[in-house]
């Protein structure tokens, strides 16, 4: 049922908003959801869900459905710039599922939204343009295509789409930008149950991956990290793909294969430790306020947490009718209390770690050390905190070769 003035806007069907969308009217919350895109949908993305995304997904009751879709990954497989590799299990993790997962973004992000709705929210098609602000500049809704929406706050989820917070003004400054390029491909020889991460024929820092979607089919792509104040060193995503594929390995795996879908880039937003995340109505989401992981580009599982922390705060926020300022810093310190510190040094293991001769030998360590190996894989699937990557013992140890 349409609302008159719904409680709140969430802008962005991705998991993020459909995610909070959810949260929100479960807890009976007036909720209008805005997509500019008809779903279902792509987005381009590499397709992994990581354990930590499974355990908000079972929280959100789909987790039976993802997994009945998706295709159940076990294990990782790294490769070192000079071509070694290590192999590791997904270790298990009290209260997170023992496996990932992938699942093309064209059905995950669907059975969100479709959860949503059926939680309560209404999905409407519309792209916003620009923000509604009251006298005293609180956002009190958005404007899209022909119509001003009204509601008491918005929530902006709309991934590494920057376009409404620059026409507000409320971009500080330039985003810190990964690109990576992907498509799909049939009859791949070789899979397992195993996601690869390639360190060989890509430019540091970056990767490629091959994740697979079946027994024969894949999610193939590459992509790098931009450096921060630096001029970008690299070719184009797509440059950067055609380099992955023709390693002779990559070759070898495709060599009966053929693409299924055009190859489509797109890029990260890695600029949560710099960004502005709630204004006076207004809170951000998702990959909208920066959360992409700055050393994997993983961001669905982070999506799907802040959309967590966002539905607690709205939620109590709405309850008590707080004044708006107020509710932003407390929205904001949420955030940085649960995602900086291990944001940051998801990017210094990057910065230290993502350079050839380090990853040759931690590659060689890893294959004889299964604690270093382990130590990695957790961190990588944020399940330790990344700074025991950079401790002078561990550091050593990778180093050592
Ligand atoms: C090539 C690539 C590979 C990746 N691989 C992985 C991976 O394997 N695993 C992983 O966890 N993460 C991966 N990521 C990151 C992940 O895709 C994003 O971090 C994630 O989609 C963020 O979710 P979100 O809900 O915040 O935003 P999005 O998923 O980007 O959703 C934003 C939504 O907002 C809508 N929107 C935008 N602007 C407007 C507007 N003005 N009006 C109305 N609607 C609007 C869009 O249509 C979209 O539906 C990858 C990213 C890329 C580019």
């Amino acid at each position: 049922m349409p609302f008159e003035q719904p409680d709140v806007i969430v802008v962005g069907a991705g998991p993020a908003g459909s995610a909070l969308a959810c949260l929100l009217a479960e807890r009976g919350h007036g909720v209008l959801l805005l997509d500019k895109a008809e779903f279902p949908r792509d987005k381009t993305c590499g397709d992994g869900l990581s354990p930590r995304a499974l355990r908000v997904l079972q929280q959100l009751g789909v987790l039976a459905e993802v997994n009945n879709s998706g295709y159940r990954i076990n294990a990782l497989k790294v490769f070192s710039p000079n071509g070694e590799h290590f192999t590791s299990p997904i270790p298990a993790h009290a209260g997170y599922p023992d496996h990932a997962l992938v699942l093309p973004r064209f059905q995950l992000d669907d059975i969100l939204r479709r959860r949503a709705i059926a939680a309560g929210a209404e999905f409407r098609r519309a792209t916003v343009s620009d923000l509604l602000r009251d006298a005293a500049t609180c956002v009190v809704g958005v404007r899209t295509d022909g119509a001003a929406l009204r509601s008491r706050v918005v929530a902006l989820a709309t991934g590494a789409s920057t376009a409404v917070l620059e026409r507000a003004g409320l971009l500080a400054a330039p985003t810190a930008l990964g690109r990576a390029a992907r498509t799909y491909f049939a009859n791949v020889r070789g899979l397992s149950d195993a996601v690869e991460f390639h360190f060989d024929s890509v430019p540091l820092p970056g990767y490629g991956w091959v994740f697979p979607t079946s027994a024969t089919t894949a999610n193939v792509g590459a992509g790098y990290f931009l450096r921060t104040g630096r001029r970008p060193l690299h070719a184009t995503p797509r440059q950067t793909f055609d380099g992955f594929i023709a390693n002779p390995y990559i070759a070898g795996l495709l060599a009966e294969a053929q693409p299924t879908a055009p190859l489509k880039g797109y890029p990260l937003r890695f600029d949560f430790d710099r960004a502005r995340t709630a204004w006076p109505g207004l809170y951000l989401v998702g990959e909208a306020c920066g959360l992409v992981n700055p050393m994997t580009g993983e961001g669905i599982d982070f999506a799907l947490e802040s959309a967590e922390l966002a539905a607690e705060a709205i939620h109590h926020d709405l309850r008590t009718g707080v004044a708006p300022e107020a509710a932003a810093r407390r929205y904001a310190r949420t955030l940085r209390a649960r995602f900086l510190s291990v944001f940051v040094n998801f990017g210094r293991v990057r910065d230290v770690y993502f350079r050839p001769w380090v990853l040759n030998r931690f590659v060689r360590a890893a294959q004889r050390h299964d604690e270093l190996k382990l130590r990695l894989v957790n961190i990588a699937l944020g399940h330790a905190d990344p700074f025991s990557a950079l401790t002078p013992r561990v550091l050593w140890q990778a180093l050592a070769g």
